[in-house]
């Protein structure tokens, strides 16, 4: 029996099973993208499926520091809709 891989929402900074969390890398070309799989290559992090954490995660500030980037304001805020649309989708579905 494995143990659950428990992993940190840099929104809330709670604890909870790797699978309850939505994972993003940035890749080599320093672009955000989803990492369904968790296999994407490059320096991750993971945040609730939950607007509210995801609004918290994606600010300059938080998210360039977590990642070691130095993205712009408007491609964290992009992604952090890709991300909204991704969570509301998913709360419809579970209804
Ligand atoms: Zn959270």
């Amino acid at each position: 029996m494995a143990a659950i891989p428990i992993r940190t929402c840099i929104g809330c900074r709670s604890r909870f099973p790797k699978k309850d969390l939505l994972r993003f890398v940035r890749d080599a070309a320093g672009n955000l993208q989803t990492d369904p799989t968790g296999k994407l290559p490059g320096r991750g992090a993971y945040v609730c499926q939950s607007q509210a954490c995801i609004n918290v995660t994606f600010k300059s500030q938080k998210i360039n520091g977590h990642l070691r980037s130095n993205l712009s304001q408007r491609a964290i805020d992009s992604f952090k809709q890709e991300l909204l649309n991704l969570v509301s989708h998913r709360n419809v579905e579970e209804v």
